[in-house]
């Protein structure tokens, strides 16, 4: 899978994105990242890409040429167009669900704002989609950016070890993961929840689904509405409520 990210600080991207889980699945060949700085695609002596909004207001606004150059400069003479994302705190609420669905993309490029944000035309011009990481405003795209790599790029086969480390995490499913513990068995008087060590995979498995209804229903009951609930999860819930 590959992202192109357009962005006025490439270097932002790469300082995160070059490590950890995803920095290996670049070195192995299974995500392609590129970070076009747009500031090289202006054609103004002084490397400006920003200049004041016709509406007046504080701040800047990015300009739409350099920003047009630096979009065709990856989507020129392909025979398709690459899914063309605008981060921006106006659009589509990111979430797991939109994450499979941009798993799914071979080619992705994230259009960074900075300052106002951008020009209007340019967005018109080659944004198919705008996404947001919440309703709050950030001072770029590159934050938001590198959030969508991460959470895609981890649902690409082969980048984590193995699926069921997706699968069952929280809103994969619709909802939330159930309570983790490692060794040692007991610490500050906390123990490991007996079921875990008894070797009974299939109550395990029951107790990690309870769990899970039971921390979904504690923590964010209105996932509840959307997730798929079985009539045991059902049953459970309706004891736990009354
Ligand atoms: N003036 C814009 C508005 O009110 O919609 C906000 C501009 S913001 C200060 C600068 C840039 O940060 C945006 O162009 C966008 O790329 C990015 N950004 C800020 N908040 C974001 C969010 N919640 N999700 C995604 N991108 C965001």
């Amino acid at each position: 899978m590959r992202f192109d990210v357009l962005t006025l600080f490439p270097a932002m991207l790469e300082a995160v994105l070059g490590d950890s889980i995803i920095g290996r699945a670049r070195a192995k060949g299974l995500v392609e990242l590129n970070f076009i700085d747009i500031r090289d695609y202006t054609e103004n002596k002084h490397r400006r890409v920003d200049d004041y909004p016709y509406s007046g207001g504080g701040g800047m606004l990015m300009e739409p040429q350099p920003v047009y150059n630096a979009y065709m400069s990856v989507a020129e003479g392909l025979s398709y167009k690459p899914l063309t994302i605008y981060m921006s705190p106006q659009g589509r609420v990111f979430d797991q669900h939109t994450a499979s669905e941009l798993a799914g993309e071979e080619h992705i490029i994230l259009l960074c704002g900075h300052y106002e944000g951008i020009d209007q035309r340019v967005i018109d011009e080659i944004v198919d989609m705008e996404l947001s990481i919440g309703d709050f405003v950030l001072t770029g795209g590159e934050i938001p950016a590198m959030a969508v790599i991460d959470a895609v790029s981890r649902l690409v086969p082969g980048v984590l070890a193995a699926s069921t480390s997706y699968e069952n995490e929280s809103h994969y499913n619709g909802l939330l993961e159930y309570p983790q513990y490692t060794h040692p068995r007991q610490w500050h008087g906390r123990e490991v929840p007996p079921i875990l060590i008894s070797g009974n995979h299939a109550k395990i498995e029951e107790w990690k689904r309870e769990q899970s209804v039971i921390n979904t229903l504690k923590k964010r009951p209105d996932m509840l509405k959307k997730a798929e609930l079985t009539d045991k999860d059902r049953a459970l819930i309706d004891k736990l409520n009354s």
